[in-house]
């Protein structure tokens, strides 16, 4: 029960924020102290109360007793002085006035010997007090006799009697109350003594109470002091450093580039700035998982580092993108200090159960050779990163060249958005023939953009900086919907053959896009088996559960799917199992130079085998001359595409080819689904069947 309620208050402080527990600990120490304070003056006051009360009962009780043995003494001695005058008065009316006195001293002596008594004593009190009670009464009778003897004799003889017999024996009371006397002043001494002793020791109990206060409240000053010295170094650190790499972060590095400047600018030294960024590090993270990301970026950081001057200065700018700091370094110098980086980096390494390889891209950028200015020096480092990885080099180093093709390409992602809005975009249609019978099947859909100034650009030119700006989205809608149009004026028209399109990963990963195309069908009256949907493995592999579920119900709304440049991707089995294509589309690379060389035929050839035995169609593209088209015809390939039977062509040119061409003469209708794309429809119900 009690182990319980002190776990459930340990977890309830656990759960508090870091001020709040602080707050609370400051609290408590504060509390404690102050607890402390009280107790000591508490206590401190008491003792004093004590000390006071004994001393002042001690040194009452004490006076009163040496005022009684003083007041013992003095009447004593009027005793004494009596005797004397009892033995030398004659007249009898004086005698007894002198006796009358002395009796009444003896009853003073008793009473005051009594009260003595009445006082509590201690041991020697009270053995002198035992020896002056008997002493009087003994005495008493000495002196009643002498008294007897002073009244019937002469002055000599009764003086005489006196000196020898009667003081004598008073002597000895006498002695008795003066030692009674002594102890009253020691004893009064004692007393003294020891209350200032009790004072003493008070003093020191006080002073250590005091002593362990102001222990408390330095140790509770301490640990308030290392809590938030602790904590201002965690916030200094957190603002400076990221968390996994623990490199310094962006705005570290932007100040550490701000004191270049100044430095550097002073000295008219030169510094250089290197960006990188990790090449496909989306996709480690997406295939391998978050966690193998993170570690290659570790990896990455602690690379870098080992491989830096201690002067030199490696910050994780964000995400996969860091940033170097050279001081005194030209471009020059910088490119060697980058190829040594880049030899150590770019490695085939073991991140936790997984073989990544490690790739990156560098841009180079020189104070003060290619700019003065921080953030244009910056933008130019960056633009050299992208020169890199677009031509696949590894590292740039800054040029106005590489500038100007930046730059040209802010434009035509300019130009681009303007050309999908104001109709610059035209779609271009390929003919897909049949092996089987010798006619069109299907058609290609290409895009092409009529540039005003730059004639007609090729999608290659384009379509890889509509997929990094996002403009794919708005450019593939627009291929759709012209594309469905097309198909249902062929159709009107008795064209029977389907209609391929090309889908980017971005298409794969909107989840609105099924929907979308299910409303431009359902738009222009067309049917979904009049489409089909060409994909590519990488886009797949992406995200390959978020594709997975585009490309299910995408199959499950009737639209076909293909696989288009098998060959040239992952081309892993596993996944190819998983997709609900019904057809692959051998890349071109392995059909163009298929008749010379025969390496490529036997891929060819295997290819053909797999996707027959996965219940796929197979198609190539690229077919140029009679020898390839007969060659795949020998193989068993179901249907190829190529310029020897038609390039991609205009509408109207489709139109005129479908009048004019061998191959369009023995239309073909559209077959009814084969048995196995039913077959694999069944196999993918729901995307979590195929996870
Ligand atoms: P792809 O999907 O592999 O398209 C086939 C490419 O091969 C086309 O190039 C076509 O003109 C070319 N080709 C066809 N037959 C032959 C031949 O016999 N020999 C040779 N050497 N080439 C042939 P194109 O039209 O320049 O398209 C290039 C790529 O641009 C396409 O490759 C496709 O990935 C992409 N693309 C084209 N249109 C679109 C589109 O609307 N959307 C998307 N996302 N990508 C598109
Ligand atoms: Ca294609
Ligand atoms: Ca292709």
């Amino acid at each position: 029960m009690k182990l319980q309620l002190v776990a459930s208050l340990k977890y309830k402080i656990s759960a508090l924020s870091e001020p709040v527990r602080i707050g609370f600990g400051l609290g408590a120490g504060f509390a404690g102290t102050l607890l402390v304070m009280v107790l000591v003056m508490t206590v401190g006051f008491s003792y004093m109360a004590r000390i006071y009360a004994d001393l002042e009962q001690v040194s009452r009780v004490n006076n009163v007793k040496t005022e009684l043995a003083h007041k013992m003494k003095y009447v004593q001695r009027e005793r004494a002085l009596n005797l004397y005058a009892l033995a030398m008065v004659k007249d009898p009316f004086e005698a007894d006035e002198e006796l009358q006195h002395f009796n009444q001293k003896a009853r003073e002596f008793l009473l005051a010997l009594d009260k003595f008594g009445s006082f509590g004593m201690n041991v020697q009190e009270r053995d002198i007090f035992d020896k002056i009670k008997p002493l009087t009464e003994e005495r008493g009778r000495i002196v009643r006799d002498a008294i007897a003897f002073a009244q019937t004799h002469q002055g000599g003889q009764s003086l005489e009697y006196m000196r020898k017999v009667a003081i004598p024996g008073q002597q000895g009371i006498a002695d008795q109350v003066d030692k009674l006397l002594d102890l009253q002043e020691s004893l009064t001494q004692q007393a003294v003594v020891h209350a200032e002793e009790s004072y003493y020791r008070a003093r020191l109990f006080m002073l250590a109470l005091c002593g362990i206060a102001i222990a408390i409240g330095v140790l509770v000053a301490i640990v308030v002091l290392r809590h938030v010295m602790r904590q201002s170094r965690e916030l200094e650190q957190k603002a400076l450093f990221d968390d996994l790499t623990k490199l310094p972060n962006r705005s570290l590095f932007f100040d550490r580039l701000g004191q270049a400047t100044v430095i550097y600018g002073k000295e008219k030294k030169p510094f250089s700035i290197v960006i990188f960024d990790l090449d496909r590090f989306k996709e480690v993270n997406d295939i391998q998982g978050h966690h193998v990301g993170d570690l290659l970026l570790k990896y990455v950081a602690q690379k870098v580092t080992a491989a830096m001057r201690k002067t030199d200065t490696v910050a994780r700018l964000g995400g996969d993108e860091f940033g170097m700091l050279l001081p005194g370094v030209s471009a020059d110098s910088a490119e060697i200090i980058v190829k040594k980086i880049l030899a150590a980096l770019n490695q085939r390494v073991k991140l936790g159960e997984f073989m990544v390889d490690c790739a990156s891209s560098m841009g180079i950028a020189s104070y003060p050779e290619h700019d003065e200015d921080i953030p244009r020096l910056l933008l130019k480092a960056d633009m050299a990163m992208y020169a890199a990885k677009r031509a696949n080099v590894g590292y740039r180093i800054y040029t106005p060249e590489i500038e100007m093709v930046a730059s040209r390409n802010i434009e035509l992602q300019h130009e681009l958005r303007n050309a999908i809005e104001n109709k610059q975009l035209q779609l271009y249609y390929q003919p897909k023939i049949s092996h089987h019978s010798g006619s069109i099947v299907g058609v290609e859909a290409l895009v092409r953009w009529n540039h005003p100034e730059r004639g007609l650009v090729a999608p290659d030119d384009f379509i890889p900086l509509a997929e990094v700006t996002g403009l794919i989205q708005p450019l593939t809608l627009w291929v759709l919907q012209t594309a469905i149009k097309q198909s249902v004026t062929w159709h009107e028209a008795g064209h029977v053959f389907t209609i391929a399109i090309n889908l980017s990963t971005r298409n794969l990963l909107d989840g609105d896009l099924p929907g979308r195309i299910a409303k431009l069908l359902a738009t222009y009256r067309a049917k979904p088996e009049w489409l089909m949907l060409e994909i590519t493995e990488s886009s797949v592999m992406a995200e390959p559960a978020r594709a997975l579920d585009t490309l299910v119900k995408l199959n499950k709304m009737g639209i076909q799917l293909s696989l288009d440049d098998f060959g040239t991707g992952y081309s892993s089995l596993a996944y190819l199992r998983k997709l609900p294509v019904s057809e692959i589309k051998i890349d071109k690379s392995f059909i163009k130079d298929m008749e010379i060389d025969t390496n490529d035929t036997v891929i060819v050839r295997s290819t053909i085998a797999l996707g027959h035995n996965l219940g796929m169609k197979v198609v190539a593209e690229g077919v140029e001359n009679i020898e390839i088209w007969e060659l795949l015809t020998a193989l068993g390939c179901d249907s190829s595409q190529g310029y020897y039977m038609s390039r991609p062509i205009t509408v109207s040119a489709l139109d005129e080819w479908l009048h004019s061409s061998a191959w369009a003469k023995e239309k073909t209708v559209v077959q009814p689904r084969p048995h196995f794309i039913e077959r694999r429809r069944k196999q993918f119900k729901t995307p979590k069947d195929v996870e």
